[in-house]
């Protein structure tokens, strides 16, 4: 029996839908509008596609959209005077900085400048370790979407074993700690790991995150598992330029029990989670509940 493929996009509208609903009645018992500042620093062209399709939805689901253009030579200086009026902002309720910042500009620095209660982005320091340390934090948006589609489809994943690939400070450790928040039991995998295929082979959960197209082969994978692919990348197929993930999706959906595609999987969540966490900070900056199911 084939898998059943994880439909992300449909996913990620309902999401967006009830953040949406969440926003109108923020709006309507608060007078509260959620604000989403977005920077970006030069031209980089899939940065300005990611930056529009952002202040497209943020908008599409009610909320506030601020965007701030800068030119690519900008300093330091002026991009860190930039936050710390966005951080006083009482309208902004969350902050991204769009990455990769140009080579002059230090990313960790700049990240580290974003108030953490509005770094819906979760990459400030702060975030990473709340997170860590099991406490009520930002939740990166890539693997709080990936969380989200799982607890969809499994409910409980207490005991469940899980193989997370890749460990970068974007993807694979946050998404390592949020299953391990669900009691799943974590293997990290990466370029040093031995034997890769044999420990994915354990993972009754696999997240593949690494950058390279169709590494994983069905025969890594458990009869039955469930294959969450974040690898997006990009590759030339009979003279186009196609998209294609981390696995390889023929092989590895005769043998998981589900499975997402891309395109159509985890990217669409991303940015559904970003409007997620923006509700929550606004929610979280004005004393008040923050929607349910929305968060980890
Ligand atoms: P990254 O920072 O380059 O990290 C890649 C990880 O993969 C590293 O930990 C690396 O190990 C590991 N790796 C590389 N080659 C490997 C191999 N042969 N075997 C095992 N592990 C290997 O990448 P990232 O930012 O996490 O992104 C990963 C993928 O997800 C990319 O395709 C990216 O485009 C995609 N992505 C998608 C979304 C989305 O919205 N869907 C969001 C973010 C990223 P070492 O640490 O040992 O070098």
């Amino acid at each position: 029996m084939g898998a059943t493929i994880i439909d992300g996009k449909a996913f990620a509208a309902k999401v967006r839908g009830q953040v949406a609903e969440h926003v109108a009645r923020l709006k309507a018992a608060h007078g509260l509008t959620p604000g989403l500042a977005v920077v970006l620093v030069g031209e980089d062209p899939a940065s300005e596609v990611y930056v529009r399709s952002k202040g497209k939805q943020t908008v599409e689901a009610g909320m506030a959209s601020f965007e701030h253009r800068l030119a690519a030579d900008t300093s330091e200086a002026d991009l860190l005077a930039l936050i710390d009026r966005l951080n006083a902002d009482p309208q902004v309720h969350g902050i991204l900085v769009q990455l990769p910042l140009p080579k002059h500009l230090n990313a960790e620095l700049v990240i580290n400048r974003i108030d953490p209660a509005k770094d819906v982005d979760g990459f400030h320091i702060s975030n990473v370790g709340l997170l860590g340390t099991g406490q009520k934090s930002m939740v990166p948006c890539t693997p709080l979407g990936c969380l989200m589609m799982l607890r969809d489809l499994h409910g409980r994943l207490a005991g469940m074993e899980a193989v997370v690939v890749g460990r970068s400070n974007i993807v694979g450790k946050p998404m390592a700690q949020l299953l391990l928040g669900d009691s799943c039991t974590v293997t990290i995998a990466h370029s040093r790991t031995k034997d890769l295929g044999a420990v994915c082979r354990r993972a009754d959960i696999l997240v593949a995150a690494v950058g390279r197209p169709g590494m994983i082969p069905g025969d890594w994978v458990k009869p039955g598992a469930t294959v969450i692919d974040v690898g997006i990348n990009r590759v030339e197929k009979a003279g186009k330029q196609v998209l294609v993930g981390d696995v390889d999706f023929d092989s590895c959906a005769k043998v998981a029990g589900a499975i997402t595609p891309v395109p159509g999987g985890v990217g669409p969540m991303t940015i559904a989670c970003l409007l997620a966490n923006t509700l929550t900070a606004a929610c979280r900056a004005n004393g008040l509940n923050e929607p349910e199911g929305l968060t980890a």
